[in-house]
């Protein structure tokens, strides 16, 4: 079996990446989601060791110093990172992994593990976007102007990512990222255990003892 794909999903807050992974895990087999750390405080609904780790900075900078974490960034005034030994281990079973990760993590991935397939989601315009921030109503006015200007900064990053993941109607969106992933498990380059094999027994074809 290969190895699962690492598939990194990043897009302005507000965009949809929450919504469409949850629909994505419900709808398919052999996806895992990394639970990241944050300093950040739980919304209302959410769980810790589900929707996040949540702990303080001190904690997150041990964390970072015993190097147990694959990145980390900063993301308007909290810590946020990707605690290694799940991803290691999913992508062992044969697992996709997602990270719902900002654009500056996404980047020290790109750079650490090569293969890792980056993905940037946007919804359909910023006037949409803005629509549904404020309809989460999750955040306060103010910390929604700081993540729309954040978003106006990831927005000159699009192009460093290999697809772009447009977020109008959720079912399609899904759809579309589980085709994306889909295609990469199937390059040549992740399946070479399996290459070697058929050629090893073809060359036995050819000798003819099969
Ligand atoms: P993110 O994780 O990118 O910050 P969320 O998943 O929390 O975004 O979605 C932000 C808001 O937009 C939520 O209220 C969610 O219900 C809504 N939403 C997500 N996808 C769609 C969609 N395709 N069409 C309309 N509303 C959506
Ligand atoms: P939120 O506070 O809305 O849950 O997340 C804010 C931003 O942090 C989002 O863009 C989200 O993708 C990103 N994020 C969540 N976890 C991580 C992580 O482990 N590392 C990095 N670099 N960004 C993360």
């Amino acid at each position: 079996m290969s190895k699962g794909v690492l598939a990194v999903v990043s897009g302005f807050s507000g965009a949809g990446k929450g919504t469409v992974m949850k629909k994505l895990l419900e709808s398919f087999d052999d996806y895992a989601l990394s639970v990241s750390v944050t300093t950040r405080k739980p919304r209302p609904g959410e769980v810790d060791g589900k929707d996040y780790f949540f702990r303080t900075k001190e904690e997150v900078e041990e964390m970072i110093a015993q190097d147990q974490l694959l990145e980390y960034a900063r993301y308007v005034d909290n810590y946020y990172g990707t605690p290694r030994s799940y991803v290691e281990e999913k992508l062992e079973e044969g697992k996709n992994v997602i990270l719902e990760i900002e654009i500056q993590g996404a980047m020290k991935i790109k750079e650490k593990i090569p293969e890792a397939v980056l993905i940037f989601v946007t919804p359909p315009s910023v006037e949409e976007l803005r629509r549904r921030l404020e309809g989460r109503g999750t955040e306060t006015q103010e910390v929604i102007e700081s993540r729309l200007s954040r978003a106006a900064e990831e927005a000159e990053g699009m192009e460093d990512y290999d697809y772009l993941l447009v977020n109008d109607d959720l079912e399609e969106c899904v759809n579309e990222l589980h085709r994306i992933i889909s295609s990469e498990r199937c390059k040549t380059q992740r399946n070479t255990e399996f290459i070697n094999r058929i050629q090893e027994e073809s060359r036995g074809l050819m000798k003819g003892d099969l």
